[in-house]
């Protein structure tokens, strides 16, 4: 009998793929699939998205995972590779790679191969994280150009720093650093993730990278996934455990970090960090609970968490379903009531939660 379970509607993600196509008609897609496909289970998201042209991962480990999985759509690596070795791994199975450093094109240069490999040259036009700088670009890309083992057709990349502030001007800046830079190349362009296909549609160029938005978080700060046409793909939930009265002045929880500041009900709820629920979630947070919203109070446990249900509650009782976050209770919400993003909350769910696929 499962009690944590992350359902995930796959219905919910092809439509959240249409909205990408409807959003960024003239490009391809690269649905990003990193870390599990952010915790919704990697093998069974990239089987429900035929329509993508491309999957993106940042390990090769998952690269190879999708490949075992039976997967055989064009697989990018998001940060290339880290050993020369892996050279040949990419090769074998058909994995593309972005090129960011000297090292990685030194080991291009070098390797000895029997074929080639597609390359996607990041430049860094002001995340400062991966990428070569303008200033390098021309070399680089010369290089590569130069490089029996790389494919002619070079691919050109970018990524955005705030892209989920619509009125930061730094995207504009980077958007145009980008375009001076490439302007005279032949090569297709991929800047947007989720926040940029959807604020900055001058960004989208030949290829699209949406992460989030496929899953149906919204990745727009102040905008809702509803707004934004989006459908949450993931409903976490657990079953009630027990229901207990508490006096007035009573702490809950480790710490007695909260006291109850009058007679009320708990509900306790079977699901805790060891499940990936956000420890940090502060006193508030809603669950619900057959249709309603209560408040966490105390701290969250490994295993449980307790909700405030009210003195005069009839309606919650043992075996009841709970939603932590789902169509009904955006993850947007509860990430902010954890002083978090709802991207770490997904890739933190743990082995121990059952998954359960619909649709
Ligand atoms: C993770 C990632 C994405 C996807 O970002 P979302 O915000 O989830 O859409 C796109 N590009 C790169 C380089 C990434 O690392």
């Amino acid at each position: 009998m499962a009690l944590a379970t992350a359902t995930i509607d796959f219905s919910a993600l092809r439509a959240n793929l249409a909205r990408v196509k409807e959003l960024a008609p003239n490009s391809q897609v690269m649905a990003v699939l990193k870390a599990n496909a952010y915790g919704h289970g990697l093998v069974p998201i990239a089987q429900q998205l035929a329509g993508a042209d491309a999957f993106a991962v940042a390990r090769i480990e998952e690269a190879l995972a999708l490949r075992t999985g039976g997967i055989t759509k064009p697989i990018v690596l998001l940060e290339g590779f880290f050993k020369a070795s892996d050279i040949d791994i990419m090769l074998a199975n058909n994995f593309q790679t972005i090129v960011h450093d000297e090292y990685q094109l030194a080991a291009l240069e070098q390797a000895q191969l029997s074929g080639q490999i597609k390359v996607w040259l990041k430049v860094d036009t002001g995340m400062h994280r991966l990428g070569v700088e303008p200033q390098q670009f021309e070399q680089f890309y010369q290089r590569l150009k130069g490089c029996a083992n790389v494919h002619e057709q070079l691919h050109l990349m970018t990524h955005f720093a705030c892209a989920d502030e619509l009125e930061n001007s730094y995207n504009q800046t980077q958007l145009a650093t980008f375009t001076t830079l490439v302007s005279d190349k032949p090569a297709p362009l991929c800047l947007a993730n989720s926040a940029a296909i959807i604020n900055y549609p001058q960004s989208h160029g030949h290829w699209v990278r949406p992460g989030l938005m496929l899953y149906g978080v919204s990745p727009v700060q102040g905008k809702t996934s509803s707004e934004l046409g989006l459908q949450p793909v993931m409903s976490l939930t657990s079953e009630v455990i027990a229901v207990r009265r508490v006096k007035k002045g009573e702490p809950v929880g480790y710490g007695g970090h909260w006291q109850a500041s009058a007679d009320t009900q708990l509900a306790v709820v079977a699901i805790g960090y060891g499940d990936g629920y956000p420890r940090h979630a502060e006193n508030g947070t809603p669950v619900l609970i057959n249709g309603r919203r209560y408040p966490l109070v105390g701290r969250v446990s490994m295993d449980m968490i307790s909700v405030d249900i009210g003195a005069d509650n009839q309606s919650v009782a043992v075996g009841d379903d709970a939603i932590m976050w789902g169509a009904e209770l955006g993850i947007e919400e509860i990430a902010s009531c954890a002083s978090t993003i709802a991207y770490e909350l997904l890739c933190n769910i743990t082995p121990r939660v059952t998954y359960q696929y619909l649709n």
